[in-house]
Formats: structure tokens, sequence, C-alpha cells
């Protein structure tokens, strides 16, 4: 067998010691890039290589060369975005899948990586409620994940009216009505859009303070509707944590025999904790639904999960018909027949790693402690004169107000120089964001690794921030 031409241990070791390092470090770093992108740019670039560089030198060179921009998402003082926080057990098993080398196309291919997708996939069904029917297919994300379902979505209802539209397309295809709430992710759009669905052809619905679908709006948004239709529900709004009232809602959407869609890429999750369950009571009779690993499951990036109640609607919509691929025995599951690509990283393996180390009762913990973290940071600085909290805190997102007593344009101003000066500061990194047309700092509770602490230190730098600017 012919030797690399370098040392891989030393090389695996190495990298291992640098990622180690940058862990340990990382509570001590500024929550933010110590450079944007025009410096990273001008930092890297470089004609094209015409001779190599040895393999430990290229390691190296990446490490040392991206440090300044890299920004602290796995840190346990970072809220911006909804970002989990890859906790080192996933890390290492996706470690693992690329030093495997495992193409994830098929189950002969890989029978490992197949396997554990498998078994990984009932284990997820199981911790979300959801019917254990249902297909998994491993994506990159709930982007994808609601494209994925949206399109078996697609498949199956025009397929009630006689329609293929796997092998004819949308080009003369009966119409499919699509209702959607007012405060929907962007995300469920651009799959629309993918799909040939368009994201301005919708009927969109009006919702309440929290962002909620309203019933009564819902109901005469489906009443209308005879032919094929799909109903996109959300559990979690990005701003405000909040769930569509799935009980109230389903019976319209199953009266008109639409297709319900739930994007759950973070809110899901409370499915897994007693304690936060009711929030979402009555999800599990929806019809498909996209989740995020790489969000509340603390997986690296890239994962999520499109869930289908009719496995058949799943595959119809995405399996390839290749002549040089095996058949799957009947009740044996190929994990390319539920995703769009082909070949792709062997997922399944930090998925289940996750699910293996947290445990049922480790996931409910650890969502409940986001839970109490995003009260206690709420209540901190709710008790603070005008700093308000746009949201009821029911879930780990906090929508946060400055300068609440001031005309909105006033308070915008504020509310993003507080943000600024937070960033700057860089003891915790929180982002901006607009809700009910006002600016506000978004607060995301969702590292595995942020406890009290944090979560005081975060409200001192927030109050520092707030008077410094307030003047
Ligand atoms: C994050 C999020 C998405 C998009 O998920 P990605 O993992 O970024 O692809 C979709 N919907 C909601 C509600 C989200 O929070």
């Amino acid at each position: 067998m012919p030797k690399p031409s370098f040392d891989q241990a030393g090389l695996f070791s190495d990298a291992a010691r640098r990622a180690a390092f940058f862990r340990e470090t990382l509570p001590d770093r500024r929550q933010r890039p110590l450079a944007d992108y025009g410096e990273m740019l001008r930092s890297l670039a470089a004609p094209t290589p015409e001779t190599g560089l040895p393999a430990d030198e290229v390691i190296g060179a990446l490490d040392e060369q991206m440090q300044p921009g890299l920004h602290a998402m796995a840190g346990r003082r970072f809220f911006g975005w909804v970002i989990g926080a890859s906790h080192p057990v996933g890390v290492a098993a996706d470690w693992l899948a690329s030093a495997w080398g495992q193409n994830a196309g098929n189950h002969q291919a890989s029978p490992a990586a197949a396997a554990t997708e498998t078994v990984a996939a009932g284990w997820l069904l199981d911790l979300l409620g959801l019917p254990r029917e249902a297909s998994v297919g491993f994506v990159t994300g709930a982007t994808v994940a609601n494209f994925v379902c949206l399109a078996a979505a697609r498949s199956e209802v025009l397929r009630r009216v006689g329609w293929d539209v796997e092998a004819r397309g949308l080009f003369g295809a009966p119409p499919i009505k699509v209702v959607i709430g007012d405060d929907a992710h962007t995300t469920v759009f651009s799959a629309l859009q993918l799909l040939g669905l368009g994201h301005d052809r919708v009927v969109r619905v009006a919702t309440d303070t929290q962002g909620r679908i309203e019933a009564e709006a819902f109901a005469v948004a489906l009443k209308a509707s005879e032919g094929p239709a799909i109903a996109v529900l959300q559990a979690g709004q990005i701003n405000t944590g909040a769930s569509d009232p799935f009980r109230r809602l389903m019976p319209f959407a199953h009266r008109h025999g639409a297709w319900i869609h739930v994007d759950g890429a973070f809110g899901l999750w409370a499915r897994a904790s007693a304690q936060t369950a009711e929030q979402v009571a009555g999800v599990e009779e929806a019809d498909s639904w996209a989740t995020d690993g790489h969000k509340w499951l603390q997986t690296p990036y890239d994962s999520g999960y499109a869930i289908i109640r009719d496995s058949q609607a799943h595959r119809r919509a995405m399996t390839a018909a290749a002549s040089y691929l095996p058949e799957v025995a009947a009740g044996e599951r190929d994990p390319s027949h539920f995703v769009p690509e082909l070949s792709r990283r062997a997922r399944g393996f930090p998925s289940w790693a996750m699910i293996r180390h947290l445990g049922r009762a480790g996931i409910a913990a650890m969502i409940e402690r986001h839970c109490a973290l995003a009260r206690r940071i709420a209540q901190a600085l709710e008790s603070e004169p005008g700093i308000s909290i746009l949201n009821q805190v029911c879930l780990n997102q906090i929508a946060v107000r400055f300068g609440s007593e001031l005309p909105v344009a006033e308070g915008d101003t504020l509310t993003q120089a507080v943000i600024a000066r937070l960033q700057a500061d860089g003891t915790c990194f929180a982002g901006g964001a607009r809700w009910r047309d006002r600016a506000i700092m978004r607060l995301s509770v969702i590292s595995w690794q942020t406890d009290t602490t944090d979560a005081d230190a975060t409200v001192a730098a927030i109050l520092s921030a707030w008077r410094a600017c307030r003047g």
C-alpha cells in the first residue's frame, strides 16, 4: 500500500489540537469577528497556486489565517440569529464522518451511514412525538427541509387530482392554493419560489401580536378552496418563539383536504420537553415538518430534517430514477430517496451521536434551561426604565426594544446604537431585527453551554451599552 507523503496521524492530531485550543479560548475571545469580509478577502487574496504546499503547512496556514474572521458562534454568550453551538460530541462525530469518507448516497455503498440514519430517524420521531410511519430526509437545514416537504406536498395534492407533477411538471397543472401565515420565515417563501409555486402567489393570513396565525382568518383563507391546497404553519416564530395554534387550525385544513406543512426549525423541539410541549400541541396532526439539528440539537453545521408522514409522497418527490443504483428491498430505507442529493456527507452520524450523548432527558433539560435563561434575561432587562420586551417570552427568543417611550424613529436609532455598542464591546453577541415595524435587538438562547453566569454577564453588558447610548 503506498504511504501518503505525510504523517496522517500527525496531521489529524495537529488539527485536533488546534480545534481544542479554539474551543478552550472561545469564552475569552471577543464575541465578534475582528476582521470583516473585505479585510479577510484582502488577507487571503492570492494567485492560483502553481505548486503544492505540504499538508501540515496547509492546515497551519488555514488555522492561522482564518482566526481574525471567525465569529464566536459556538460560544456560550452568542445569541445572534438562531444558532446552535456545535457541541463537541457532534463535532467529533462529524470529523469521523469525514475521515471515513462515506458517501451516504445509498445503503449498499455505506451500510453504516444508511443504518445510522434509519435509527436516528426513529429516535427523532420519538423525541418529537411525530408519527412513527413518517420518513425522514437528512438535509442541510430547515431551508432545504421546507423545500423537500413542500415538494412532497405539491406531488401529493396534485396526484389526488390526477396530475403527475414529477413527470409533467407544473405547465398545465391544476393550480395549487398556498395558505401561509404573515410571519412565516423567509426560507419557506424561498422553497415556494424554487418549487414553481411562487413566493407572492400565496394567500397570506393575518397573525396576532406574537406572530401566530389567527384562526378566523385562516378559516376564511381556506374557505373558497376546492382544488389542491397546501397550508404552511409554523412552530417557533423567529422573533417571538411563538407557535401557531395547531389544535384550532388543523380542523379547517383537514376539512378542505389541504396538506399541512409545519416549519419548526427550532420551535418543533418544544415537543421534547413536558414544560413546553403544550405550546405545540396538535402539531403531530400535520403532514410534514421541517426542523434543524444544528439549532436546538447542537449538531455542527449542517444538519436539518425533512419529516413527512406519507413516505410514498416523500419518495416520489425525491427519488431519482437511475439504472445503476441498487434496488431497495421492501422495508429498506435508502438515504437518497428522501433528499434532493445523491452524493452527500453522512449527516446521520452527528445526529445519532448528539441524541445518544444527551438522551431524551438531556435534551429536555437543555431546552428547559434555555427557556428559563431567556425569561431571566428578559425579566432583568424589562425592569430597567426605557427597555421593553416586545414578545411574551414563551420559548428561547427575546425581542428587546430600547427607548420604548420615545417616538418610533428615535427608538429605532437608539436600539440600533445599543446593538452596535454591545457588538463592539464583545462580551456577548446579539443581532438586530425588525418586529412590527420597529427595530429590535433579538436574543436567542440556544447554546448547550450557556448558564446563569452567562445570562447575568449578558444582562450587565446590555445594560451598560444601553446606559452609554441613552446618555
Ligand atoms: C432558522 C430557520 C429556518 C431556516 O433554517 P436553516 O437551518 O437556516 O436552513 C427556517 N425557519 C425558521 C423558523 C427558522 O428559525
